[in-house]
């Protein structure tokens, strides 16, 4: 192994909120207190035979960029220790973490089962990407363990499911598909995006990989692009490090440093947002103008139990709500109107920030799909996506209430 492992340094006794601040590579020399940024594609080797050693994987060191970087190594470290993995691996994207997923643990005949609610990209990239290279999958509803199981042939190798997914929340038992992967002899893998380690840890309920898209909650500012596989050292080191070495999904030291400094106030931020979301969540569900809530964090949740068990306590900083309306034209035109009427929350797709993003998941993220697809999926016309930033809570009531008040008028 020519780098450094990824295996957390400080003692394991610590609390997950003490080591996402103190777990990184050692000081520099100069003793800086902030993390060093290593702004360098290649590292000198200290000698001719250290540099043969370095590349036979016989001494840990750095050599070149694409295999290892001591600032990315810092944020591997610093994941690993909060998702309680042995180790990590950091990618340009959250994309580039699933490519590398599949890529290093998939081959062609071997099929996927894959829930039908995960992010859209995730969808295409197994159901439309690898099918161009032999790999069978089958779309399974997010909810329904009996499909899971239906679904499941002699040659599934992996399980991908989302929780909570994006915009209707839907929240899967992560133990059960655990159990139900392992007796087949596959792997489980879980997009932890929306919930991150810092309300809930999958690897604690037996799931094999954790997937990020660390442009998300992990920068947590809407700053730059980033993704990571946590998995166990053995898969981390033997199966997905040489894959990403020689396809090169690597992240910049830049953005690793970026999500590094995200991760020191993951779990504050979590947390509030988490409670600004909830008393959102009450307040639109009293709203005349306010068919319906989707939010973990509900009583009214069809999940709720399960989420409050699997994600201590809390529901989320990503909630939607569904507009009364008497067609499918008029939600999407009280919907728009919402939107429109926005003077301080933003209308963006995006999530994962500190500020509030707003979105019409039927015209954006979903808008390829065709009406039929759309039902299917319960991603109506009047739905808004909100992912709930740390503005003072009246002040986003009010922004949205600026379109809510003044539905009738339309
Ligand atoms: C954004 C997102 C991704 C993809 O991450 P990128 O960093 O945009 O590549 C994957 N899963 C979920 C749930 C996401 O929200």
């Amino acid at each position: 192994m020519s780098r450094p492992t990824t295996d957390p340094s400080p003692p394991a006794a610590l609390h997950r909120d003490t080591l996402a601040l103190r777990t990184a590579v050692e000081r520099s020399q100069h003793g800086e207190h902030s993390e060093a940024l290593y702004l360098s594609s290649g590292f000198v080797q200290p000698s001719a035979a250290a540099a043969a050693r370095r590349f036979a994987g016989e001494e840990e060191g750095y050599t070149y960029g694409r295999s290892g970087n001591p600032t990315v190594t810092s944020f591997e470290q610093r994941l690993a220790a909060l998702e309680g993995s042995q180790a990590a691996l950091a990618t340009a994207s959250g994309m580039a973490a699933f490519t590398l997923v599949c890529f290093a643990l998939l081959k062609a005949g071997d099929h996927v089962v894959y829930s039908q609610s995960m992010f859209g990209s995730t969808l295409k990239l197994i159901g439309a990407e690898f099918a161009r290279f032999g790999v069978a999958s089958t779309c399974v509803p997010q909810t329904d363990l009996a499909a899971w199981r239906q679904a499941m042939r002699p040659e599934t190798r992996l399980l991908l499911a989302e929780t909570p997914t994006n915009p209707l929340t839907e929240v899967c038992d992560i133990a059960a598909l655990a159990e139900l992967a392992h007796k087949a002899g596959a792997w489980l893998a879980v997009d932890n995006c929306l919930a991150t380690p810092a309300l809930q840890r999958p690897l604690e309920f037996g799931a094999d990989l954790v997937l990020h898209s660390g442009t998300k909650y992990l920068d947590g500012q809407g700053r730059v692009m980033a993704g990571a596989v946590c998995a166990s050292a053995e898969l981390i080191h033997q199966r997905l490090l040489p894959v990403q070495k020689n396809t090169g999904m690597v992240l910049s030291p830049f953005n690793a440093w970026v999500v590094l400094k995200g991760l020191e106030t993951l779990s504050l931020r979590l947390r509030a947002q988490s409670a600004q979301a909830l008393a959102l969540a009450q307040w639109l569900q009293t709203h005349p103008a306010v068919a319906r809530v989707h939010y973990p964090g509900l009583p009214t949740h069809p999940q709720h139990a399960l989420a409050m068990r699997q994600m201590d306590g809390c529901g989320g900083a990503v909630l939607s709500f569904e507009l009364h309306a008497s067609s499918a034209e008029q939600a999407r035109a009280r919907a728009f109107h919402v939107l429109d009427a926005l003077q301080v929350l933003s209308l963006c797709t995006n999530l994962g920030d500190t500020k509030t993003l707003c979105a019409h998941p039927a015209s954006t993220s979903h808008g390829k799909l065709s009406e039929a697809q759309r039902q299917a999926a319960g991603i109506g016309q009047g739905l808004i996506r909100v992912a709930v930033g740390l503005e003072h809570m009246p002040d986003i009531e009010a922004d949205l209430l600026r379109g809510l008040d003044t539905l009738d008028a339309l």
